[in-house]
């Protein structure tokens, strides 16, 4: 019993430790990454169930470390955000999806294209300059772009980002609030925050067969029509979710079962064959 209480230790250990490293692995790299041309972006579809069409795409930031493959962002992502290297992180991930919706748009596949922004985006001041530099460097039409933000960030200094919101809509691009319904809830100043969609959090769409969630999720989507908001489904991954979100009243789903975040090759292939239902 005490050899096996102390492997057991030595597995604990190990697995801390190299948890440890590999932290601090991503850590000493990530600065590196841009320069070195590591980071690729990914694209999921969204489908709108309605029109039984596409509605577009979500660009989504991989890591390809050389000696550790292919990095989540779930990984590095609140790295960047402490060092800061988010910021031009940012900038680069707008202008290749920027660029490839361009190149989209010219091969006569019209579809906005979303980006994710963490808060230091705008608290680095000039988020909408970023954001217009980006455009102009593809020859984009800012309908084309969407910028995805979330709930807590609201919660930093409403005023300074209704403000730039503002700024960044009235050149005409989108803006949805990602993870709607989790941590902190922002929905008593949803009719102060100036966006175009709300993306409800996968955790709903894991949760539906509970009466409260299916609830809570109706009234979201009545709220939503009021506020003249589109609502987004995340985590949509069977047949059984899309049929209670249908119920529910929403149209736009993204998940596994439309299709997986894509090399724009493999969105090539995707396109051949769209999902199941069409
Ligand atoms: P998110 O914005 O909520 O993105 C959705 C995440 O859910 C993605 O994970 C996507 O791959 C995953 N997903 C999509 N469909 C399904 C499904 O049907 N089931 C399940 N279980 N998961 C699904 P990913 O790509 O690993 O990104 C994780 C998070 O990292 C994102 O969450 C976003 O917060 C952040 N992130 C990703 N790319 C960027 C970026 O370029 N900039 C910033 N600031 N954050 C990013
Ligand atoms: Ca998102
Ligand atoms: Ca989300
Ligand atoms: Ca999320």
């Amino acid at each position: 019993a005490k050899g096996m209480g102390k492997n057991q230790y030595c597995v604990y250990d190990e697995t801390m430790g190299s948890r440890e490293v590999r932290r601090m692995e991503l850590e000493k790299d990530l600065h590196r990454a841009l320069e070195h041309n590591q980071f690729f972006v990914v694209y999921q579809p969204k489908w709108n169930v309605k029109t039984n069409s596409l509605f577009g795409f979500e660009a989504l930031i991989r890591w390809d470390h050389p000696r550790l493959g292919v990095v989540s962002p779930v990984e590095f992502i609140s790295i960047a955000e402490e060092t800061g290297f988010i910021v031009p992180m940012t900038r680069w991930t707008l202008a290749e999806a920027c660029r490839q919706c361009k190149s989209w748009q010219e091969a006569g596949l019209v579809q906005p294209v979303s980006v994710n922004l963490s808060i230091r985006l705008f608290q680095s001041g000039s988020l909408h300059e970023l954001v217009q530099g980006a455009l102009d460097k593809a020859g984009l039409d800012p309908h084309l772009l969407e910028l995805e933000i979330t709930e807590s960030m609201v919660l930093h200094d409403i005023n300074d980002i209704v403000r730039q919101l503002q700024a960044i809509r009235a050149m005409g691009v989108r803006v949805s609030m990602d993870d709607f319904g989790t941590g902190y809830s922002s929905i008593g100043l949803l009719d102060r925050i100036p966006i175009d969609a709300l993306k409800l959090d996968k955790l709903f769409t894991n949760d539906l067969v509970t009466p409260s969630k299916r609830a809570i999720i109706n009234a979201i989507v009545l709220m939503a029509e009021t506020l003249n908001l589109e609502v987004i489904a995340e985590g949509v991954e069977n047949e059984e979710h899309i049929r209670f979100l249908t119920q529910l009243g929403c149209t736009v789903m993204q998940g596994y079962y439309y299709g997986r975040p894509m090399k724009t090759d493999e969105v090539g292939e995707w396109l051949k064959k769209p999902p199941a239902g069409g």
